[in-house]
């Protein structure tokens, strides 16, 4: 019996550092709207802490003491997905490091792949075109994404979503994450899990991942990490 018997995919930050072209998103739609919102690095880094696009609009709202509900949320949201897929397929991504021969690796092997992320189903087909050319239905066997739970991470059930898609328990699977919040939804949902910060989550607290790496890279080969993690 092979363990993992599959792995479950964070996205943003997992797969590539793509946070530097949502936030490009971000204020190009807001710019488009005519809104003078505009988010700096800085600000960006303390908006991930909270999952989900439109969520974090609404909290940048309220911070500014206004009202989410006076804005158009969701027409901001869906303009700026638009965006960064576009930003995404003008290419200049990789994946991160060991991301490709884990992808690899875990084919061979026959370890099965799933993905679990707060991001939008649009984003992760857009990205897997551009990083692995090739479209999502054939790198990911299931894509667990965005609205399709109401529960954003660090709640565990997108998570739960992607097992039970896959029909395995948590015990047979291994998440790979980048952020705090990841860690946390991956072991509410009692998933061991595998952490590389990424540029904007390094230096977070980590809440105790079973493995951590500098880089993904380092978890190959796949064969070894049963016993890394056990
Ligand atoms: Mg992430």
């Amino acid at each position: 019996m092979i363990w993992p018997a599959a792995l479950i995919f964070d996205v943003d930050g997992t797969l590539a550092e793509t946070e530097q072209a949502h936030l490009q998103g971000f204020n190009l739609a807001f710019a488009a709207a005519g809104l003078d919102w505009r988010w700096s690095p800085e600000a960006y880094r303390a908006l991930l802490t909270t999952t989900g696009g439109k969520e974090r609009m609404a909290r940048y709202v309220r911070e500014q003491g206004g009202d989410p509900t006076a804005y158009p949320i969701a027409d901001l949201h869906r303009a700026k997905t638009r965006l960064f897929t576009e930003i995404v397929a003008g290419g200049g991504l990789q994946p991160r490091a060991g991301i490709r021969a884990i992808l690899a690796e875990a084919r061979r092997d026959g370890i099965r792949l799933a993905v679990a992320t707060t991001t939008s189903p649009e984003n992760v087909a857009a990205l897997c075109l551009a990083l692995f050319g090739a479209p999502m239905e054939t790198v990911f066997e299931v894509v667990a994404a965005g609205d399709m739970v109401a529960a954003k991470k660090p709640a565990p059930d997108v998570y739960l979503l992607a097992l039970e898609r896959l029909g395995l328990p948590a015990s047979a699977c291994l998440a790979l994450e980048d952020s705090r919040n990841g860690v946390l939804a991956a072991k509410g949902a009692g998933l061991k899990v595998a952490l590389s910060q990424s540029f904007f989550t390094r230096g977070e607290p980590t809440e105790s991942p079973d493995l951590q790496a500098a880089e993904f890279s380092e978890l190959l080969p796949l064969a070894r990490l049963s016993a890394a993690v056990s």
